[in-house]
């Protein structure tokens, strides 16, 4: 057994030790098993395993090889195939599927360690989350066994086909229709910013499927499962972005796409509800990702901080720094409270919309605050590439953009 194979074993392992949440079974995480137990910050001894191995991968094998891939936009493929191997991508899949099934407070746990190295790998990881998420809350048995099972066997990505060049957080305002004809549905629209638009293999896609501009959005759309290899899709050149730049944003042009019956979700006019729906399971993450590039920012900081001198003593020693720290820290703790909150409802079975959109506006406007001070800590060297900040702050600013 390669050492690979032997780390996704173990992951497996710890994961059988039934302690997992599964979607369909929420009250078998042990972490809110014990009702009436009283609060506990504490976790599991299985979960900071699964931190200890995120984080020693992001230690050692993200951090070393971010730059590059940030100054290069190239797609980080050896290091999202490394993460499958760990059983650190895909983990909310479930175990009929033949994936770990863990907890949303699990996957986040693991998102905010990923993201401490990097958000721009993370971010490649995540979206499959995303994609996945639809499929996970509304496909039935056959869909669930075809598009997640096929990714708990090889490395694969899938993707979010929501916004359009017209429409983004309108997304009733989205053009791209379907058509029924016989047994299949034609698809014709442009969809954009989509995150591993030229890696995935399948694609959750919203398209309108009642053309009547007065009916409303809860029964005008339909969510398609779509096969990426289906004649018809052109998929556009990789966007270079700001930041977070080795993920894969592009355009997608649907002409014709036919696909059939079978892959609509639960129903046609069901897919407003179902591509929101998916948000309060995917901003718990996100929000973990944007904790995880603040630690990072705050811990890079410091280090700085107490190495830099001026005036005969190191930065840190002076007041104006070290008020700019203790800040920088309050903000990272309540925003990973918050993640953490609106991931333990998840697991719970409890709607979590209030405390996930929460978490997300928290977290992301925290990345953004806590990333410039850095940089400002870091002084003029905060603003060049040979320091890790200025590349934080150009990552952070898609966490106050995008949806999720
Ligand atoms: C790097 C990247 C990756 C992405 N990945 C995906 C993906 O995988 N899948 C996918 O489907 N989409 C993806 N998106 C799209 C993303 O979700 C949208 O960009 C986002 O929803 C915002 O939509 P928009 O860009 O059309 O901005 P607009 O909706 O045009 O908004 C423009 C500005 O107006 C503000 N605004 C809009 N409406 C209101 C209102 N009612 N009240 C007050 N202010 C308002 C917005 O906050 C924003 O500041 C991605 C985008 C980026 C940049």
């Amino acid at each position: 057994m390669s050492a690979f194979a032997a780390s996704r074993q173990m992951l497996r392992t710890i994961a059988g030790h039934g302690w997992r949440a599964r979607s369909s079974k929420p009250a078998q995480n042990v972490h809110i098993s014990k009702p009436g137990a009283g609060f506990s910050f504490e976790l599991t001894d299985e979960q900071k395993e699964f931190q200890a191995t995120a984080r020693k991968f992001a230690l050692e094998e993200i951090i070393p090889v971010a730059a590059q891939y940030d100054k290069t936009g190239e797609y980080p493929l050896p290091l999202i195939k490394r993460a499958w191997e760990l059983g650190l991508i895909n983990s909310h899949i479930p175990e009929s599927c033949g994936g770990l099934g863990l907890g949303s407070f699990e996957a986040c746990l693991i998102t905010e360690e990923l993201a401490y190295g990097c958000t721009g790998v993370q971010t490649a990881i995540e979206a499959n989350s995303l994609g996945q998420m639809p499929v996970i809350i509304a496909g039935n048995e056959q869909q669930q066994k075809k598009y997640l099972g096929r990714m708990t066997e090889e490395p694969m990505m899938c993707a979010y086909c929501v916004t359009e060049p017209g429409a983004g957080s309108d997304v009733a305002g989205i053009k791209t229709k379907a058509e029924k004809k016989g047994d299949e549905y034609v698809i014709n629209g442009q969809k954009m910013w989509i995150t591993n638009g030229g890696k995935a293999n399948w694609y959750f896609l919203l398209a309108r499927t009642d053309p009547d501009p007065k009916a409303p959005a809860s029964k005008a759309f339909t969510g398609f499962i779509v096969e990426a290899n289906t004649p018809g899709i052109q998929i556009g050149r990789k966007e270079m972005n700001m930041g977070q730049r080795c993920s894969d944003t592009r355009g997608i042009v649907f002409e014709d796409v036919r696909v059939p019956k079978e892959n609509v979700l639960i129903a046609e006019g069901a897919g407003f509800k179902i591509a929101m729906g998916a948000f309060d399971k995917t901003r718990p993450p996100v929000a973990a990702g944007a904790v995880g590039l603040a630690k990072r920012a705050l811990d890079e900081a410091t280090k700085y901080a107490l190495e830099r001198k001026t005036f005969g003593k190191p930065i840190v020693e002076h007041q104006a720094v070290s008020f700019m720290l203790a800040e920088m820290a309050m903000k990272v703790e309540l925003a990973r409270m918050a993640y953490q909150r609106a991931a333990w409802e998840v697991d719970a079975g409890r709607r979590n919309t209030y405390y996930a959109s929460i978490a997300k506006a928290f977290a992301g406007d925290v990345a953004n605050q806590v990333a410039t001070d850095a940089v400002q800590i870091f002084g003029g060297n905060g603003f060049n590439t040979e320091y890790p900040v200025e590349k934080l702050m150009r990552d952070a600013k898609i966490y106050q953009l995008l949806d999720p």
